[in-house]
């Protein structure tokens, strides 16, 4: 008999679960309330990126006259903008429903929950269903934190989700979150041609990342006019009449705006799953997994934001796809655990910024023997034929073998380049395994060949 696998949640986490299991194998039930593709392509990865693409293009306007161009930064269009949001999130749902019927995985589209350790009940539109498992994995992601005191409306007082795209551009948007969102949306909307005040409840934007890599982008973000409170946390944000937000802070620092968003993490989806029903252990509403992913309960998986794990759309797609060889007995195989420490990230301010692995100053803080070669872009032709020579790229290495230990990269398609360092990372490669590539001239990664040397 097929082993029966039923997920809940068509995101990353779920759907990458899907098709494997399926493709080794398995009978598939895919359950979903909204998006097949889930809020990573409806209200989080995707239209965040896409904003930011049209920001992007709209700064790069402004430049052009430099490249030898007649051009102006033109006012963004919202309904347009929004036109294009819906069509990205229509092409995007429609390449995941194909590949998932072109596995034979079944899709339900309704809310689902746990009514026993191996039954999920179904709430659809046609009424209830209820399906019998061999194996469950719950991957229902997460949704902004709205913290009571931040009065959020939607019109003035936003979440992310309220941005895509807002009903009006702001005129001087308050940013409360100085983490990886925050400054994504800081970029977002200062490129866009809001004025923009990011209160900071640290001294240092992005508070978790190399100090070197912050320094860079709060100079970009002061070269660009955004207003950086530091040391500053947030305590209320209220309307004062229809055009302006308060946002008062606890040292007694008030800024008003015209609009505010409040981007100070998220919470996970659970309450309603049936959690306790099922005998399933939950920490604030997160699903402690193993090593397998697997709950307390040992055939019920936890996969993605849900798991409170690295909350990353990637981070979600190989747990699921770890989940679905685990369920199907692949345990034996010379099969890797995920390991969270070799997982790459990037943040989509202009530079980009992204890294992966060791930091330079976490290995300082162990007390760590590394070492550390960096270049800037600055050097790189390809960074002056693209009129853009900021930021550079490090690596981090094994002063013994040259074993490439992590790396960090802030400029011009920083998110694509670190993915060379992440298959090092990865692999144990060496910094000659870098240097040693004859790669493509003239481009930015002749940068990181350059650090690795
Ligand atoms: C603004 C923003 C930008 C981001 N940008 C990036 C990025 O650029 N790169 C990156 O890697 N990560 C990014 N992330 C993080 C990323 O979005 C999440 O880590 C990722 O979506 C997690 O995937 P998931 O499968 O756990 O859940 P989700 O993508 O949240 O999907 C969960 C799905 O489960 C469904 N669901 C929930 N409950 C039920 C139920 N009871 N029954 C049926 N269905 C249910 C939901 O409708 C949803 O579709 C961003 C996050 C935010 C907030």
């Amino acid at each position: 008999m097929r082993t029966r696998l039923v997920i809940i949640g068509g995101g990353p986490g779920g759907h990458a679960c899907a098709t494997t299991a399926a493709r080794l194998g398995a009978e598939v039930v895919l359950i979903e309330r909204d998006t097949f593709g889930g809020a990573a392509h409806l209200w989080d990865c995707i239209p965040s990126k896409a904003m930011i693409a049209t920001g992007n293009a709209r700064s790069f306007m402004g430049r052009v006259t430099r490249m030898g161009l007649h051009g102006a930064e033109s006012d963004v269009d919202l309904a347009k903008l929004k036109e294009r949001l819906a069509a990205i999130e229509r092409r995007l749902e429609s390449s995941v429903r194909t590949l998932l019927s072109s596995q034979n995985v079944e899709m339900i589209s309704g809310i689902g929950s746990l009514l026993g350790p191996k039954l999920v009940g179904v709430e659809t539109d046609d009424g209830h269903r209820e399906i019998e498992a061999d194996a469950i994995v719950l991957a229902t992601g997460s949704r902004p934190r709205n913290p009571d005191w931040a009065n959020v409306d939607g019109e003035r007082i936003l979440l992310t989700r309220d941005c895509y795209p807002p009903s009006v551009l702001p005129e001087h948007l308050v940013v409360i979150g100085s983490g990886v969102t925050g400054v994504e949306f800081v970029h977002m909307f200062r490129s866009m041609g809001s004025e923009v005040t990011l209160v900071v409840s640290r001294q240092q934007v992005l508070p978790q990342k190399d100090p070197e890599v912050a320094a860079e982008l709060e100079s970009d973000f002061l070269a660009r006019g955004v207003k950086l409170l530091k040391g500053a946390r947030a305590n209320s944000v209220s309307r004062d009449g229809d055009e302006v937000v308060v946002v008062n802070c606890e040292d007694g620092r008030i800024v008003r705006g015209s609009h505010a968003l409040v981007a100070i993490g998220s919470i996970p989806n659970s309450e309603m799953l049936g959690l306790e029903t099922a005998g399933v252990e939950s920490d604030r509403g997160y699903v402690p997994v193993d090593v397998h992913l697997r709950s307390n309960v040992p055939h019920i998986y936890a996969a993605g934001d849900l798991s409170g794990r690295l909350p990353l759309s990637s981070v979600a797609s190989m747990q699921g796809r770890k989940i679905a060889e685990h369920a199907m007995g692949m345990t034996a195989r010379s099969h890797r655990h995920l390991d969270y420490d070799k997982a790459a990230s990037a943040i989509f301010t202009e530079p980009e910024i992204a890294d992966v692995g060791l930091a330079e100053a976490d290995a300082f803080a162990a007390g760590r023997k590394v070492r550390v070669t960096k270049v800037p872009f600055a050097s790189a032709a390809k960074a002056l034929i693209n009129d853009d020579s900021r930021g550079f790229v490090k690596i981090v290495s094994d002063p013994a073998t040259g074993v490439v230990l992590g790396g960090s990269i802030v400029g011009r398609h920083a998110a694509e380049l670190i993915s060379v360092i992440a298959v090092a990372v990865t692999n144990g490669l060496t910094v000659a395994d870098i240097h040693e590539s004859i790669l493509v001239h003239p481009t930015l990664s002749e940068a990181l060949s350059e650090a690795a040397e």
